[in-house]
């Protein structure tokens, strides 16, 4: 059995260590010494796992600005600057994230917007702050967006967001016509390509391309491929019966992660080598220069750079019957559902370590739960963890950068976590803990 000390290196963030009096420090920095500063729970970015994330997935697409990071995974000003500096593009999905990208500085020309119902007021913003792309999900949205940009006086570069009929989420991989869903323009029935038509007779709309998005957390490479080569169909009939050859094809994100011991990292470089060669068979084919691939990671750039630190409070042992062993041990820990759905919406698996010191105690069937009025408040449903471990000890689970502060809530009550930042030793503050004050000022007396 492994030795519960060690942090397995496929969840934890790269730069995390054990040192060699226990503590886990990221970035040089002692977790708990941030525990401590910030109260938990805490979540903790790693900076140069980040960083190096970004570039490990330019270098599989072949340039930083074809790696749109899709920022509803986690977005705070800090992370779109670190992006920006990466010199990666950014997907938007609401008005807010837009804004919150822009507060940053973020180049707007670089910015891809997203959404199955953006509204009017959302429209207007993504065409006066001049994005790049703004993806249209129906012919309905098609029609407003062309009237925003000529009230606007403009003409908006769009990719139209094609339903390829792939559904490959988590896990499970089935190649159907999948169209029962609420995103995107069904290729199946041909309103793709009469979408294409409406666009090209748009005068404030320039078409540059097709998008595509087949899941989230997705390992099977051949979900990617399958939806990429029915997409350059769509681009050869395009290029065929309307004479018009797109420049950009955006393949979507979705590229699944680790985040227990027992998983393995998907090979993106060889999904990236599928990917690239299905747009250029398509392009070979039709005797053109292939268009750019692009693509919109979230998960895979942020997921593993961050780990969230919680303290240990209630130990409740539970045994049956006449047992004197325990069943099982629940371990509360002062967060829960609120910092962390996942674990509850789709009974996503976590990995948790001790991470003030060592732990030596014999491992045993442990549950983490959080503080909520919840039985369904379950950080981690099955865990082995040393029995040793006590009120006062801080916990962490690792991988919990995408997609959990994001999706938090303030259910009981509770105050959004603080977040910070961590690179050479240094501490950098990214999003202070929500106070009472934060929640007593929406109400209105
Ligand atoms: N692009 C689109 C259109 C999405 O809906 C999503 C996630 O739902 C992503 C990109 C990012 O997915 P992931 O974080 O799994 O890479």
């Amino acid at each position: 059995m492994a030795d519960f000390n060690e942090l397995p290196a496929q969840v934890w963030p790269r730069n995390a260590q054990r040192q060699e009096d226990g503590e886990v420090t990221i970035g040089g920095v002692p977790l708990s010494e941030i525990a401590e500063e910030y109260g938990t729970p805490v979540m903790v970015f790693d900076e140069d796992d980040f960083r190096s994330r970004c570039r490990d997935m330019a270098e599989a697409f072949g340039a930083p600005e074809r790696v749109h990071y899709a920022s509803k995974a986690f977005l705070s000003k800090r992370i779109a600057r670190w992006v920006n500096e990466e010199g990666l593009a950014m997907d938007v999905a609401s008005l807010g994230e837009l804004r919150i990208a822009l507060a940053a500085d973020f180049p707007a020309e670089r910015i891809t917007v997203h959404g199955n119902n953006k509204s009017a007021n959302f429209l207007r913003a993504c065409v006066e702050a001049q994005v790049g792309h703004v993806v249209i999900d129906s012919a309905q949205e098609l029609e407003l967006l062309d009237l925003i940009a000529a009230k606007a006086q403009r003409v908006q570069p769009v990719l139209i967001r094609v339903t390829p009929g792939v559904d490959a989420h988590t896990h499970e991989f089935i190649a159907t016509s999948h169209e029962d869903q609420k995103f995107g323009i069904s290729l199946a029935t041909g309103e793709a390509f009469a979408a294409a038509q409406a666009c090209l007779r748009a005068e404030n709309l320039t078409l540059v391309g097709l998008h595509c998005h087949v899941g989230s957390q997705v390992f099977d490479g051949e979900g990617f491929k399958l939806a990429a080569e029915r997409i350059m169909a769509l681009y050869s009939q395009i290029h065929n019966e309307l004479g018009y050859a797109l420049k950009e094809i955006d393949l979507g994100g979705g590229y699944g992660i680790p985040y227990t011991a027992h998983e393995s990292p998907l090979d993106i470089k060889a999904v990236s080598k599928d990917l690239l060669a299905a747009v250029a068979h398509t392009a070979d084919e039709l005797g053109i220069e292939p268009p750019t691939v692009l693509v919109e990671p979230g998960r895979a750039l942020v997921g593993a750079s961050a780990v969230t630190v919680y303290e240990v409070g209630v130990i409740k042992d539970v045994t049956t019957g006449d047992s004197a062993t325990p069943q099982r041990r629940y371990v509360a820990v002062d967060g829960g559902m609120s910092d962390n759905i996942r674990p509850a919406l789709y009974g996503a698996e976590y990995d948790a370590r001790v991470i003030n010191r060592y732990t030596d105690g014999e491992e045993i069937p442990s549950r983490v739960v959080g503080s909520h009025c919840e039985s369904g408040d379950i950080l981690i449903e099955n865990i082995s963890l040393p029995n040793d471990v006590a009120a006062g000890d801080f916990l962490a689970t690792a991988a919990t950068g995408a997609y959990s502060y994001s999706m938090s809530s303030r259910y009981n009550a509770a105050f959004r976590p603080a977040v910070v930042a961590v690179r050479a030793g240094m501490i950098k503050p990214m999003l202070r803990r929500e106070t009472l004050d934060d929640l007593l000022s929406l109400e209105v007396d």
